[in-house]
């Protein structure tokens, strides 16, 4: 299974991420991950994507379409892959597209998960995330069972930076210019997937398993 998770900031593509590559057994892409895991690092490339990440800005495109490209050429991704948050501009499908022509193989579906300017908000406002494993949970939808502490691995819950009601607000908008034309896109190539994210995360789940069947 070949899958792009596409939506705005907040509206739960991380959570669906996580079930989804555990039912298809498939490598989970968030370049928004390997960006955080670069700056813990203090890499060059962290350092250059803070800059962009902490205004709420999109990271350049040249800087995000190697790291894909680098990544899908990894031996894991041979049967399959979920891209959760990339692309997010045309110009980073373009060049999906030429690298997937290349390696000889297409995407089976790009799921489209939606949810109102309201919702996006509070969600991503309320996000808090597992120092250790990456989970992410919500002080009010999703709350560990301990206040702060990961279900699973007992990990230290913690805020992004970039999930402040302004720098949310900047990225829902940059979302809307930059990244929504996508839709169109792969409207166009008839891999589209629509998915009401406003729903439970187990609802959205349901709904995303049974439009990849
Ligand atoms: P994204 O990766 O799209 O930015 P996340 O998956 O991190 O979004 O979800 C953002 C926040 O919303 C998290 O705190 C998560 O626990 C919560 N969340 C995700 N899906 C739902 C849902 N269907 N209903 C309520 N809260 C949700
Ligand atoms: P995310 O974890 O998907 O919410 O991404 C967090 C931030 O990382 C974004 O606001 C961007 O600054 C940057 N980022 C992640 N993925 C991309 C991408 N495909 N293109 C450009 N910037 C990105």
């Amino acid at each position: 299974m070949r899958l792009i998770l596409l939506g705005p900031p907040g509206v739960g593509k991380g959570t669906q991420a996580s079930a989804i590559v555990k039912k298809y057994n498939i490598p989970h892409i968030s370049t928004g991950d390997i960006f955080r895991a670069n700056i813990k690092e203090g890499t060059e490339l962290g350092m250059k994507a803070k800059e962009y990440m902490d205004k709420g800005l999109l990271v350049p495109d040249e800087l995000v379409v190697s790291i894909v490209k680098d990544r899908l050429s990894k031996d894991d991704c041979k049967d399959g892959f979920l891209l959760d948050g990339f692309p997010r501009t045309i110009e980073q499908a373009e060049a999906l597209d030429e690298e997937l022509k290349n390696m000889g193989i297409k995407l089976d579906k790009v799921v489209n998960i939606y949810a109102d300017k309201e919702i996006l908000i509070e969600r991503a406002i309320g996000r808090r995330i597992c120092k250790k494993c990456g989970t992410a949970y919500h002080i009010k939808f999703n709350p560990p069972k301990v206040e702060n502490v990961c279900d699973i691995d007992g990990g230290e819950l913690f805020q992004r930076d970039d999930d402040n009601r302004e720098t949310v607000s900047t990225r829902i908008e940059v979302y809307e210019k930059q990244t929504e034309p996508l839709i169109e896109y792969y409207k166009e190539k008839g891999i589209i997937l629509d998915v009401d994210g406003t729903k439970p995360i187990e609802e959205v789940f349901e709904t995303i398993v049974k439009g990849l069947e």
